[in-house]
């Protein structure tokens, strides 16, 4: 490792648990000599997040509801109150409805679509207007999209929509903050194994799908991911934004499936 990111401290949003893509980028991270704050979704999930944090160091954590105007305003006035700013934050949460994860995509709900909107796409602005407030030496910003927002994919439904917005929201928060010297872009890994990724319908068949066909005729990693982060929130990445940078082995690329799997 060649400490990339020492000197440097952020927020990482979305560890769930060990399978977080978040705690996938907390570990790339960490290994380039960043430090780290956490915000977790509440007390049980931040009995999960606490002993993953200490493994690396970290002792900043924060209960956010990305919902909850409070908890955000809690949260943004502890990481100023402790560090007083930051370098970067990684934005890795999404959320819709189990039930319409499945199913056809014309029955999706005006409370789930505006809730799944909310969550996955809204909470990156908001957080994005905080952490920017906390970056007057500029920084990077990070969300977590997937390639279901400008193709279609087996139940992936309103969350493409939420994606696709969320895309946009990059390119225009980019900008936006472009000239503060904050960068904004996203990761798009392809299928993971994670507690998201396994709420959308028909989740195992997509992954061993993506393995079979991939150019690499494998599925991005937790390290592959965090390193393509590692790479947007160092210096590396100082002239790189509103981009969205895919990492899922090549599988976007293709037009059809591989010849022996047709
Ligand atoms: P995960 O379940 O480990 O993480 C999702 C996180 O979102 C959890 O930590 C959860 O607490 C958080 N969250 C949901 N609603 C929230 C709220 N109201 N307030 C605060 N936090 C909330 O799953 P993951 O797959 O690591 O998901 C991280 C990101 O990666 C998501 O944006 C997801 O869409 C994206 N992504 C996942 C895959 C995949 O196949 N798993 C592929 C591409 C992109």
């Amino acid at each position: 490792m060649a400490d990339l990111m020492k000197g440097k401290r952020g927020l990482v949003m979305g560890v769930a648990n060990e399978r977080s893509i978040a705690w996938g980028i907390a570990k790339a991270l960490h290994a380039e000599g960043a430090e780290l704050a956490f915000s977790y979704q509440g007390e049980a999930f931040g009995k999960r997040v606490e002993p993953l944090a200490a493994s690396v160091g970290a002792s900043l954590l924060v209960d956010v509801d990305v919902t909850n105007d409070e908890s955000m305003d809690a949260a943004f006035a502890t990481l100023k109150d402790s560090w007083g700013s930051i370098d970067f934050l990684v934005h890795a949460i999404a959320f819709a409805d189990k039930n319409e994860l499945a199913g056809r995509f014309s029955n999706t709900s005006r409370e789930n679509f505006a809730t799944a909107l909310n969550i996955s796409c809204f909470s990156f602005i908001d957080v994005s207007r905080r952490a920017a407030e906390l970056m007057p030496e500029g920084g990077s910003l990070i969300t977590l999209t997937y390639g279901g927002s400008n193709r279609v994919t087996p139940f992936y439904n309103v969350m493409g929509v939420a994606k696709a917005a969320l895309e946009s929201s990059v390119r225009y928060l980019a900008n936006d903050l472009g000239p503060q010297g904050i960068r904004v872009n996203a990761v798009s890994p392809g299928p993971m194994k994670t507690l998201a990724g396994a709420a959308i319908g028909g989740a195992r068949k997509t992954f061993r799908h993506t393995e079979a066909n991939s150019p690499l005729r494998q599925n991005a990693t937790l390290e592959a991911v965090g390193g393509a982060a590692v790479f947007l929130a160092s210096d590396y990445g100082n002239c790189t934004t509103g981009e969205i940078v895919t990492v899922d082995c090549g599988y976007h690329v293709l037009g059809m499936p591989q010849s022996e799997n047709l």
